[in-house]
This record gives structure tokens, sequence and C-alpha cells, in this order.
């Protein structure tokens, strides 16, 4: 059976008096059901948490402080769920709440155990309905947005499409009389290879759809189907399940990375940067080596055995790629330049290389930013 992860954004959900659009949930609710009673596994990312928690609160101008936004998403989210259990109950189905933050993603035993719960809710029958827990996640631990958010669902799970709805058909381009909806995006396109139409003035911000596009790219990286859709249109996700084409469709690459390099390329934060030398970044790009010392020349930032770092090359300062250490900041800069064995004679059982090859992945210019612009409390998309 094949999962099927949904987005659904604030301005889709909520009205700007911060009310929910009730026929608007219900209506996605019931292609929820479709899908599932066609026999797919529907996961649903939905926003609205903090929109809905400043109406009920009576506040009627978005805060700027991030304690505020914090503590309405903690009212809302509760108003939101509640909304789709009573909506899911008369189809006999029963929603499961998960809450989110990027670093229950970003150790890899918490991010296999969100894994197992959701699998399990979905053995279970269940349709998880999920958001950011936007009271506890910070700046520097957001997702960016539940666009990022819903890609990263995707991937963990293996989903075979992602849905992206919005308040918009899809990405348009520019046609000879106007604007145009872009039907195909092929796999492998780079963002800034789409040709987009300028859309400013549209009520949709450019920033909510270079958010779209860089999840896209995430999640098609890994093999996902990637559709940019309306949310407010009826059976577009049934249709979706169904293979028939609806919005902007960006096709799934067609040899994906494997589950573990999908997770330190887009969940495991770099915590530090290790700069090599020509012939270490060429052996890195072209022959898939793993790092040793010999090739290293710093190390920068306080990180430990076990965490990501960002590989340099020296000259140009280009990012070869991202890559688990094995051994502590330190330790880096104590062998950096050493053969092997001078290595071992400095530090006696230090690892045999810097960066082992299976826990590296290269940078890939349709993943430059991993998708980490702009911030999620902060907008409403
Ligand atoms: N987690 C936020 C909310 O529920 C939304 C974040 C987003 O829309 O990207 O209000």
């Amino acid at each position: 059976m094949a999962v099927l992860v949904v987005k659904l954004g604030t301005s889709t959900l909520v009205d700007p008096a911060g009310e929910l659009r009730h026929e608007v949930l219900d209506a996605r609710v019931r292609d929820l059901v479709r899908a599932r009673r066609q026999g797919h596994h529907p996961v649903l990312v939905s926003s609205g948490a903090i929109a809905c928690g400043l109406g009920r609160l009576g506040i009627r101008r978005r805060p700027s402080a991030l304690g505020d936004l914090q503590a309405a998403s903690a009212v809302g989210q509760g108003v939101l769920f509640q909304r789709y259990a009573e909506a899911f109950a008369p189809h006999g189905v029963v929603p499961a709440q998960v809450l989110l933050t990027s670093s229950d993603l970003a150790s890899r035993s918490t991010y296999l155990n969100a894994r197992t719960t959701l699998q399990r809710l979905l053995e279970l029958g269940t349709v998880p309905v999920i958001n950011e827990n936007d009271t506890t996640a910070t700046d520097e631990l957001t997702f960016g947005d539940n666009d990022v958010l819903a890609a990263q669902v995707a991937l963990l799970l293996g989903a075979r499409w992602l849905l992206l709805l919005t308040d918009r058909e899809g990405l348009y381009t520019t046609g000879a009389d106007g604007p145009e909806l872009l039907g195909d995006v092929p796999a492998g396109t780079a963002p800034d290879q789409i040709p987009l139409a300028d859309m400013a003035g549209s009520g949709s911000g450019r920033g909510g759809i270079a958010s779209k596009i860089a999840s896209a790219s995430m999640a098609t990286g890994g093999g996902v189907t990637t559709v940019i859709a309306s949310g407010t249109a009826d059976g577009v996700v049934p249709a979706v399940a169904s293979g028939h084409h609806v919005g902007t469709r960006f096709g799934p690459a067609p040899r994906p990375e494997a589950a573990f390099k999908l997770w330190l390329r887009h969940a495991k934060p770099v915590l530090g940067r290790v700069v090599v030398d020509g012939g270490a970044a060429r052996a890195l790009r072209e022959r898939g080596t793993s790092l040793l010392a010999v090739g290293v020349l710093a190390a920068e930032g306080a990180f430990l055995a076990g965490d990501a770092v960002e590989v340099v090359a020296q000259g140009d300062g280009s990012v070869v790629g991202k890559g688990i250490s094995s051994m502590p900041a330190a330790e880096v800069r104590m062998v950096a330049g050493l053969k092997t064995e001078a290595v071992r004679e400095r530090v006696p059982g230090a690892a045999p290389q810097v960066i082992h090859r299976d826990q590296f992945v290269l940078a890939d210019p349709r993943h430059a930013d991993g998708g980490r612009s702009g911030h999620g409390l902060m907008e409403a998309s």
C-alpha cells in the first residue's frame, strides 16, 4: 500500500478572521477518506494552529514575537485537531495527532522511532495528522515551514506521493497570453531552471512558492512524486492517488538516494566545517572515496564524533558535501594532513578515516539550502 502525504496550508484552512473554513476542512477529510478506501495510506500535514489560536484568543493582528506565536499555536492546535476528529468520525476513521520538531528527526534514533510510530499508526488504520510542535521549536531548530516538514515526512515513510495543496492550481509559467499552468517538472530540474511567471500580487507570496519548490526537490530526490495543486478544488487527492495528472507534477528521481543518505542530507544538522585540499575534493567528487586525514587542511567548529559537518574545498571554497565525522573537531585538527600511519601514532585508536564514504553525501545544487529558507512560525503559508 502506498503512502500519500498531503499538506494543507494555513491560508487554505483558516480565514483572515482566524476562523476555520469548515467546508474546506470537511471536503479535504472526505478526499483523504476516499484515498484510503482506494487502498492508500493517507497522512495529513496540517498547518493552521497559530492562525486558529489567534482567532480563539481574539488577537486580530498576527504578533511578531515568537512567544506569542508559540502560545497561539498551543491554543489552536487543540482546536484544529478536535475539528479533524469530528470531521473523520462520520466516516468511521480515527485520526492520530503527531507533533514533531526538527530535532526529533535530527537524531537517528528519534528519527527511526518517529518512523516506527507513524508506520504503526497506518497499520492500525488511523490517519496521522501532523504539525510542527511549534511550542518547543526554536529559531535554530525549526523545519522552516510545513512544506519542508511534509517533504521530510514523505521521505521518512518512503511515500509514493507528496501533495502540497495551496491556494493556487499549481505553478505558473509565462505563456503567449499570460501565465499558464506548468504541468510537469521533469526529474532533476534545478529549482532555478523552472520558468516561473512573475506572480507578484497574486496573493500568494513567492516565498511560499520557493519553499514548495525546495520541498518538491527534496522529496523527488528520494523518489517521491510531488504535486502542487489546489487545496480548495474537490477530488484532487483521490485523483492523484489514481494516477491522474492534476496541478504541477514533479517527476521522482529515477535512482533515489538510500534512506540513510536522505536523512543525512536533509534532517541531520551541520555542526562544523572541514576544509580539504584539491586532491581530496576530487577524490570525494569523482571517485566516491572516504575522506582521509591526509587531505584535511582545517576543521572549524566544536563538533563531536558522530556530528555532521560540511566539507569545503580550499581554493574556491565550494561545498563538496556533508558527512558524519568519525572524530571530534579537536582530533581532526590534530591529524590534519597526516598519512594513516602517522595518524595512528599521533592518536592511537583513531578511526581510519575522518568521514567514511557510507556516511557522506555530495552537495547537490538542487539541495543547496536544504529548503531551510524562511521561518515557519513567522509566515502563514
Ligand atoms: N505550524 C504552523 C501552524 O500550524 C504553520 C507552519 C507553516 O504553515 O509552515 O500554524
